[in-house]
């Protein structure tokens, strides 16, 4: 099974799972690498907690891990930074990466113009076309002024909670700017993230992953944004067949901000 690129624990202010839980569940899968990947997100609080964490004290606990399970799987030390245009967040992530050398960096947007579409406030009075547009104008930003991450989380975030009847992103409904999006990441070299936990909610559009490939995108990441251990790798054997079928013989994991290949159909 490919290995999960996006994986949280309670180092992350909304989950509650011991790292060495999701690590488990992983080797039980047969994966042969787990990027942990805890939430750092300026801004954003859950309930009171900051999305914040001791990048020391974390990246001791998983050496400890890693050391442990270096027989059965590869554990690495990521992390999710969230994104917004404003030159504070920008500045508060480039001191946060500065802390530590992390293996991996997920870009991620979940607020936009300072709301997170996981709030339902975020969609009342948008049409869907609507919603989507602001959140893909929010990514080609992040994108043009953002370089110190690997790849981008959840592209299609608004589908996973969108109230619509249809909440697939669809290539169809939004080609110049995907395409415009697409562009600017794939001339970056940065990855983009095929996210299982709003694949397994929403269908995907094929046309979607398609269209990155034929732009020249070939850097995609697999990562099931598992908060509970009994979600990391969730589908990943039915999506890794739905990427080879839209073109990628591969999906890439990152160990010292490096890319290396794992075959999509394994
Ligand atoms: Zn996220
Ligand atoms: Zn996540």
């Amino acid at each position: 099974m490919l290995s999960d690129t996006h994986t949280h624990t309670y180092y992350s202010a909304d989950s509650k799972t011991d790292p060495e839980e999701n690590i488990k569940k992983a080797v039980e899968n047969g994966q042969k690498y787990i990027v942990l990947t805890d939430h750092f997100d300026h801004g954003l609080k859950c309930g009171k907690s900051d999305y914040n964490f001791d990048s020391l004290d974390r990246a001791d606990e998983i050496q400890r891990l890693k050391d442990i399970y270096a027989s059965k799987i590869t554990v690495l030390c990521g992390i999710e930074t969230g994104q917004q245009p404003d030159e504070a967040v920008r500045k508060a992530n480039d001191d946060k990466l500065a802390e530590y050398g992390f293996d991996y960096i997920i870009g991620s947007t979940h607020l936009i113009h300072g709301l997170d579409p996981y709030e339902g406030v975020y969609f009342e009075g948008k049409t869907m076309k609507e919603a989507y547009t602001e959140l893909l104008r929010e990514l080609i930003y992040n994108a043009l002024l953002y370089d110190n991450y690997d790849s981008v989380g959840h592209f299609d975030y608004t589908s996973r909670y969108a109230p619509y009847e249809n909440r697939t992103l669809r290539y169809r409904d939004f080609p110049d700017l995907l395409d415009a999006f697409f562009k600017i990441i794939i001339s970056k070299g940065k990855a983009l993230e095929f996210n299982t936990k709003t694949a397994t909610r929403v269908e995907p559009d094929p046309d979607v992953w398609k269209r990155y490939k034929e732009l020249g995108g070939e850097l995609v990441t697999v990562g099931s944004d598992a908060h509970k251990p009994e979600l990391v790798g969730l589908e990943f054997r039915r999506f890794g067949s739905f990427l080879k079928s839209c073109g990628f013989d591969y999906a890439f994991i990152y160990r010292g901000r490096k890319p290396f290949a794992e075959k999509t159909d394994q």
